[in-house]
């Protein structure tokens, strides 16, 4: 595939989830098919696949929206009185969950008021670790981090990859570790880890943060 044709595709909500996490994965994701699928994503697919048999709300539904630059498929809608809600669900070990998900939820949001010509500015996170439904505002920061990061992904090229993570206890979970070589890029191109906390390697503590 072209870096021309990957530039004319829409962007996947949950690609913003993962550019929000580190950029330089997504690039991995991007353009490294050999990338393995994540043990934790199969979970959580096969948990998604048992919950949609369930309840009565709207569910699994795509959308795409050539003016946003985005599309994806909604795991659960619910419609109250007319009002649309769409509903993320997580599987997080942490009990809680992240700025990157919050991000998700608002391209989730943008597509279904595009679909609806309805303002959508509340979504649910519910996380299966607790069991609970979080409700999350969706504001305008959100929106413009939504567009921004369209915007960066249309601008992506495989000649370029994005730098190392500035929080490096990101990068013990990391699906992409083995293509994106943290410790071994700052030791070999001290260049590409300065400012971002991989410079000395040797004192980076993995924290074995999410994803
Ligand atoms: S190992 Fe760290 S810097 Fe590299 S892609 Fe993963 S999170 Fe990003």
């Amino acid at each position: 595939m072209t870096t021309a044709s990957f530039r004319d595709e829409l962007v996947h909500v949950s690609a913003l989830n993962e550019f929000v996490y580190c950029p330089r994965r997504f690039y991995y994701q991007r353009y490294h098919d050999q990338i393995g699928t994540p043990y934790e994503l199969v979970d959580g697919r096969s948990k998604h696949e048992r919950q949609s048999r369930r309840g009565g709300w709207v569910r699994e539904r795509y959308f795409r929206s050539e003016e946003l630059g985005l599309h994806g498929k909604l795991d659960l809608i619910e419609s109250d009185d007319g009002v649309v809600t769409p509903v993320e669900r997580k599987r997080a070990e942490s009990e809680t969950y992240y700025p990157s998900d919050e991000v998700q939820l608002a391209g989730y949001c943008m597509l279904l008021e595009a679909a609806t010509d309805e303002p959508v500015n509340v979504g649910y996170i519910y996380l299966y670790s607790t069991d609970r439904r979080h409700t999350v505002r969706i504001t305008d920061r959100h929106r413009e981090t939504v567009e921004e990061i369209v915007s960066q992904i249309g601008e992506m090229d495989v000649d370029t990859i994005p730098p190392l993570t500035d929080n490096p206890s990101k990068c013990e979970a990391c699906s992409a570790r083995t293509y994106c070589m943290p410790a071994e890029t700052a030791q070999l191109e001290p260049d590409r880890a300065r400012g971002t906390g991989w410079e000395d390697p040797e004192s980076v503590t993995l924290g074995g943060d999410e994803q």
